[in-house]
C-alpha cells in the first residue's frame, strides 16, 4: 500500500494538526488514570516538535452524548481536555496551551500566534455536533487551522468522522504517524504479503461479529482455529451437544456457510476435541474436562481443553505468521485463562511474527505481561478487525490516495 508517513514530509514551521488517541481511562474526578494512550502518541509528537512543526493535537474523549442527552453538566464536564493537557506537560519539553474550544475564531487566532516547538490541544472533538456526523463545514473548520494533517489514532480511523475522515478532503496534505504507520504495515502484510504458513485464531462471543473477517481470512490463511464461545456455535452446526454454554442462536446458519466454504477452500478450520465446562461463569466453580459434543444440560464451556490447547500450540509453532483475534476462553477467570495463556505462550516462545488484534485479546495479552514479546499489538479493536476484513478504512484512505494526487490537494488524478 502506497502511504505517506509523517516522515516524507516537511514539517518545518508548518502547522501540523494531528489526530491523537487521547480516549484515555479516567478517574472519578477526571484525571488521567491510565497515560498509556498519550504515551503511545509521543514519539509522533516528539517528531513533529524536533522538526520545527506548530503542533496542534486533537482527539476525542469518552462519550459526550450520553451527558447531553441526559444533561448531565457535571458529567460533561469531566470530559474537557484539561486533565489531559494536565497529563501531557508532564511528558513533554513543549510549551502546552489548552483551548476550550474545538474551532472557530479563538482557535485561529491562537493558532496564528504558535510559534515552531509549541503545542495546542483543541477541546474534545466530539463538543462539536458535527464531529460524529462527519459535517464538512467541521471538517473545512478544522482543516483551516492546518498546512498539514498527521493521523496517528489507529482506534478511530475505521470511523469517518470529521477530525479522522473529513478533515482529510480539505488539508494539503495528509500523512500517517508512526503509530498509524507501524499498525498499516502489519497488516498490509498480513493481507498482501504474509509469511507462511499464516495461522489465525479467532476467539470471542459472536460469530456474527466475525463473519466478514473469517470470510476474508479464508481467502488468506493456511489453518485457522476456532475458540471462545464462538467455538459453541460452530459445535452446534455441526449438531453437537454444547451444554448451557453461551450461544449465538443468530449465527448457527453463518457458522454452517462458513463451515461449507472452510471445506470447498480446502483451508483446515480447527475447532477444539476438548472443552473445559464449569457449573457457573465463576471462577470457583466446580469443573471439568469434557470430549466436544459430551457438554451435558448445566454446564458450560469455559475454555478449550487441553487437548485442543495441544494442538492449537502445534500450528503455532510450525506458523511463520500468526494473526489472534478474541480469547479462546473467559480468560478474566484465572481457572479458565489456561487455553489463552497457553496461546499466548507459544506465540511468546515462537518465531512466527505475532499480530494481535486489540480490545480483549490485547487486554489478555497484557494481563499475561507478554505484550513485549508479540511482534505486534494492534491500539484499535474495531480498526483492527476492518482490516482484516479487507476493508478501505475511512481515515486511511486519505494517507494513501493522496500520494497519487496532482499536487492542488484535490482528488483529481
Ligand atoms: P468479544 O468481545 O466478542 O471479543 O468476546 C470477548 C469475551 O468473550 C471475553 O470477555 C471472554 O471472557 C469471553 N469469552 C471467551 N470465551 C468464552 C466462553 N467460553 N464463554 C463465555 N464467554 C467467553
Amino acid at each position: 500500500m502506497n502511504k505517506i508517513t509523517i516522515e516524507d514530509v516537511d514539517l518545518k514551521g508548518k502547522r501540523v494538526l494531528m489526530r491523537v488517541d487521547f480516549n484515555v481511562p479516567q478517574n472519578e474526578d477526571g484525571t488521567v488514570r491510565d497515560d498509556t494512550r498519550i504515551r503511545a502518541a509521543l514519539p509522533s509528537i516528539n517528531y513533529a516538535l524536533a522538526h520545527g512543526a506548530k503542533l496542534i493535537l486533537m482527539s476525542h474523549l469518552g462519550r459526550p452524548k450520553d451527558y447531553l442527552k441526559s444533561g448531565d453538566t457535571a458529567g460533561l464536564a469531566r470530559l474537557k481536555m484539561d486533565p489531559v493537557a494536565d497529563c501531557l506537560r508532564g511528558l513533554v519539553n513543549a510549551k502546552v496551551t489548552k483551548l476550550d474550544q474545538v474551532v472557530g475564531p479563538e482557535v485561529e487566532a491562537a493558532v496564528a500566534a504558535m510559534q515552531p516547538g509549541e503545542i495546542i490541544l483543541l477541546e474534545n472533538t466530539r463538543f462539536e455536533k458535527g464531529e460524529e456526523k462527519n459535517d464538512p463545514e467541521l471538517a473545512q473548520q478544522l482543516a483551516k487551522l492546518a498546512d498539514v494533517y498527521v493521523s496517528d489514532a489507529f482506534g478511530t480511523v475505521h470511523r469517518a468522522h470529521a477530525s479522522t475522515e473529513g478533515v482529510t478532503k480539505y488539508v494539503p496534505v495528509s500523512a500517517a504517524g508512526f503509530l498509524v504507520a507501524k499498525e498499516m504495515a502489519y497488516f498490509t502484510r498480513v493481507l498482501s504479503n504474509p509469511d507462511r504458513p499464516l495461522v489465525a485464531i479467532l476467539g470471542g462471543k459472536k460469530v456474527g461479529d466475525k463473519i466478514l473477517v473469517i470470510e476474508n481470512l479464508l481467502n488468506l490463511v493456511d489453518s485457522l482455529l476456532i475458540g471462545g464461545a464462538m467455538m459453541f456455535t460452530f459445535m452446534k452446526a455441526q449438531g453437537l451437544e454444547i451444554g448451557d454454554s453461551l450461544l449465538d442462536k443468530d449465527g448457527i446458519e453463518v457458522a454452517s456457510k462458513i463451515l461449507a466454504l472452510a471445506q470447498e477452500k480446502g483451508v483446515p478450520l480447527l475447532l477444539p476435541e476438548d472443552v473445559v465446562v464449569a457449573k457457573a461463569f465463576d471462577n470457583d466453580a466446580e469443573r471439568k474436562v469434557v470430549a466436544a459434543g459430551e457438554m451435558e444440560p448445566g454446564w458450560i464451556g469455559l475454555d478449550i481443553g487441553p487437548k485442543a490447547v495441544a494442538r492449537y500450540c502445534d500450528e503455532i509453532r510450525k506458523a511463520k505468521m500468526v494473526v489472534w483475534n478474541g480469547p479462546v476462553g473467559a480468560f478474566e477467570l484465572p481457572n479458565f485463562a489456561k487455553g489463552t495463556r497457553a496461546i499466548a505462550e507459544a506465540l511468546a516462545a515462537g518465531d512466527a511474527v505475532s499480530i494481535i488484534g486489540g480490545g480483549d485479546s490485547a487486554a489478555a495479552i497484557a494481563q499475561f505481561g507478554l505484550a513485549d514479546k508479540m511482534s505486534h499489538v494492534s491500539t484499535g479493536g474495531g480498526a483492527s478487525l476492518e482490516m482484516l476484513e479487507g476493508k478501505a478504512l475511512p481515515g486511511l484512505v486519505a494517507l494513501t490516495d493522496k500520494n497519487a494526487q496532482c499536487g492542488c490537494g484535490c482528488r483529481c488524478s
